[in-house]
């Protein structure tokens, strides 16, 4: 079958993620993008080899995401009389773990298809290629419209957002990987679509039973690699150990999340945090969409915190490999009273190297703690960057919270950290370091910090970010406007950033990265032409809410239900 392909969809292009792409401004260009086009039909090519059956059904025009786990394509198909349908084909990597495989399959089938969380319409599989048919839904790049947004249209989102997760946490599914590129956003139709499943698990009374297979990656690691899992369509057969054995206590970091995944050393880093739906041949990076890493206390040049775990070779490693450049430093230890949860830790918490930047003898034989890490270091909860075994569907809320920062603050993405000790720096500097510690004391988590950084008022930071006078609260039209792109904190700057943020307005001094010199040069942005639509008075709710979202507490955050009640949604019904 001659599959018809180009750039150009049918559609207009304004909600394509690959708008970026479509700019020829040079034969470079023009060969790049013929050299894609090839590349893309090629995939088609041998997508239809691989699953003929769906060479039947199915036109397949483009593919529109590229990951590491899977590719996803448009097609369309004429399944019913009437117009042809749209649909999204998912094509998982054959290397996936077919109990993985199968459970994202069943969230979709199970929770999905209403209250904006995707739903399935078929699945196909040959041999160990796995096709998801998808209704399709043509959706923004987050990034090209958070600041067009008006503050109206992000109240909608964030409820259309916890209208999903409120859905599929009542399944008992945590999804861990809540940010833009799976929460697909058709402006124009007001229409929503949580959607990859791909990294979810099960809360401890899940009602997806196949969730009730897929453990930590921790876990998952020791699942022998045993290809006689044969899964069909929902059906699933297992001629291997059923259930993934204990932990093995692999003295060695560990790099593995999906047992299957070979992936890891064709992974190329992503570009500029659009991940997923952008880039025909772009690919996830590692610590971008799904960190395979678990060593991950390499100190950066911007604030580094030091994950003391409880492992035995993390910190010999990185410090091996890393140089050491503290700006603030800390570790990060589980305290006595997680000592049920972590049942492996040995009785005294003190120990030789207790508050040192040593492993001592008695760290070194503790057991790697088994905690789920998937997801992407920016969105990750504290409870997830601590390793803390016991998580919930609070760390999607955390996720959701970092969304909202984005959206208040015009900056996406928000948090851009390579490693979860990075991001807990960040967090710090956003929630503060006291504050950080004490909600880490209540999930066993102790973390050693060299430097005592105050919380932000989350509106100033907003305002501020966003480019907004807060006296007179009006666009600072002396402002050179920080492009979207630009992370609120990213390795490379997040110390500026951060000092910025610290600062008052009045003891900025000119020249920063947010704040031009007001002496009448500079300023791009014009009040006249950029509406404020509705950001100049963002109500207290809405960072209320924000607060409550960013609670470091798990057991205190506010669950998507309670969200959804929220005063900032007053007038707004389900
Ligand atoms: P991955 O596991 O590789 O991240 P996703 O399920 O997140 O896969 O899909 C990757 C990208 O493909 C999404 O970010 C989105 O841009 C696009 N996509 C996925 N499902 C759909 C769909 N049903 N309709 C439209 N686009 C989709
Ligand atoms: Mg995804
Ligand atoms: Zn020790």
């Amino acid at each position: 079958m001659e599959a018809s392909l180009g750039i150009r969809m049918d559609e207009p292009m304004a909600f394509s993620p690959q708008r970026d792409q479509v700019q020829a401004d040079g034969s470079v260009k023009k060969h790049e993008q013929n050299f894609k086009l090839s590349g893309v039909k090629k995939d088609i090519e041998k997508l239809y080899e691989a699953v003929p059956q769906l060479g039947n059904l199915f036109k397949i025009k483009d593919k529109i995401g590229e990951g590491t786990f899977s590719s996803v394509y448009l097609a369309t198909a004429q399944l019913q009389v009437g117009p042809e349908e749209k649909i999204a084909l998912k094509h998982l990597i054959p290397t996936s773990h077919p109990i993985r495989i199968a459970a994202e399959l069943q969230c979709l089938t199970v929770a999905g298809g209403q209250d904006n969380v995707m739903g399935v319409k078929y699945c196909f599989r040959k041999n160990d290629h796995v096709v998801i048919a998808m209704p399709y839904l043509e959706h923004e790049s987050f990034l090209d419209i958070l600041n067009s947004l008006s503050f109206q249209e992000v109240r909608e989102y964030m409820f259309n957002l916890f209208r999903a997760l409120k859905r599929i946490h009542q399944f008992g599914i945590v999804h861990r990987d809540v940010k833009p590129s799976n929460f697909l956003y058709n402006r124009r139709l007001k229409k929503y679509a949580l959607v990859d499943f791909g990294l979810a698990q099960g809360t401890h009374d899940t009602k997806i039973e196949l969730l009730k297979l897929v453990h930590s990656e921790a876990q998952q690691e020791s699942c022998p690699q045993n290809k006689s899992h044969v899964i069909t369509g929902n059906k699933i057969s297992l001629s291997g150990p059923a259930a993934p054995k204990e932990l093995d206590q692999h003295p060695t970091v560990k790099t593995v999340k999906r047992p299957y995944t070979n992936a890891q050393s064709q992974i190329k880093q992503g570009k500029d945090g659009k991940e997923g739906s952008v880039g025909l041949s772009v690919q996830r990076s590692v610590f971008g969409e799904r960190n395979f890493n678990i060593h991950s206390s390499i100190s950066h040049e911007s604030p580094a915190v030091k994950l003391m775990k409880q492992s035995k070779t993390v910190d010999v490693l990185s410090r091996k490999l890393a140089p050491k450049k503290k700006a603030i430093s800390s570790k990060v230890m589980t305290s006595g009273v997680m000592r049920k949860t972590a049942s492996s830790c040995p009785a005294s918490l003190t120990c030789d190297c207790y508050a040192t930047d040593k492993v001592c003898s008695i760290c070194l034989s503790r057991r790697q703690q088994v905690a789920p890490r998937a997801g992407t270091p920016g969105f990750r909860a504290p409870e997830v960057l601590t390793k803390c075994p016991n998580q919930t569907t609070a760390i999607d809320m955390w996720s959701a919270g970092v969304i909202f920062l984005s959206l208040l603050s015009g900056r996406y993405p928000f948090y851009k950290a390579s490693d979860d000790l990075t991001a807990l720096a960040q967090i710090m500097t956003i929630r503060g370091s006291r504050e950080t510690i004490q909600a880490a004391k209540t999930f066993g988590k102790s973390i050693l910090c060299s430097k005592e950084i105050p919380a932000q008022d989350l509106r100033k930071l907003c305002e501020k970010l966003r480019g907004i006078d807060s006296n007179t609260l009006t666009l600072t039209s002396d402002v050179q406007g920080p492009a979207a792109r630009d992370p609120a904190f990213s390795e490379k700057t997040d110390h500026n950033v951060s000092h910025v943020i610290q600062q008052t307005p009045e003891a900025q001094h000119p020249g920063n990265s947010l704040h031009k010199d007001s002496n009448g040069c500079g300023g791009s942005l014009n009040t006249d032409t950029i509406s404020l639509e509705g950001w100049n008075e963002v109500p207290d709710e809405a960072y209320d809410l924000l607060d409550k979202l960013l609670d470091l507490n798990p057991a205190s955050r506010i669950t998507a239900e309670e969200a959804l009640l929220h005063p900032f949604f007053k007038d707004m019904s389900l």
